[in-house]
């Protein structure tokens, strides 16, 4: 037999194993919490409560969840129902362009988002069709 003192509540006591952590009044009480905290830790991972704030995996702000199997944000989940229904869009895409990343100026974004909108045109448009303006200006 072995002495041993419980990791909760100090007090020795006697163990036929060596790696025993809590006394035979205490195990019981570990074990209801790890029980516990097993639970809460299942309940958070399968269902969702509808009206509790979670935060979306996606674009990890927090967002007010409205029904049961919602698992992101709304915008993240018209953002892939769109993505869904027109897989055609992302393959001609791939298959036709070439991607650039173009860096604004801090603050900028937005401002270029609304003058491509005011245009009538997406920002990759805007780009593409100054691209062309300013060739033929600098010839
Ligand atoms: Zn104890
Ligand atoms: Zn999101």
């Amino acid at each position: 037999m072995f002495i041993r003192k419980c990791e909760m509540c100090g007090s020795e006591f006697e163990t036929s194993s060596n790696r025993a952590k809590y006394c035979v009044l205490c195990r019981d009480k570990a074990q209801v919490m790890r029980n516990r905290s097993y639970a809460r830790k299942k309940k958070a991972g399968i269902s969702v409560t509808i009206g509790s704030e979670q935060i979306c995996p996606i674009c990890k702000k927090t967002y007010i969840v409205t029904s049961g199997s919602q698992k992101c944000c709304k915008e993240c989940a018209m953002a892939l129902r769109k993505i869904k229904k027109t897989p055609t869009t992302a393959a001609y895409l791939k298959g036709h362009y070439d991607y650039i990343r173009v860096n604004v100026p801090k603050g900028e974004r937005e401002g270029i988002k609304e003058y491509a909108k005011s245009l009538g045109m997406s920002v990759n448009k805007l780009f593409l069709t100054a691209l062309e303006e300013y060739k033929l200006n600098h010839q």
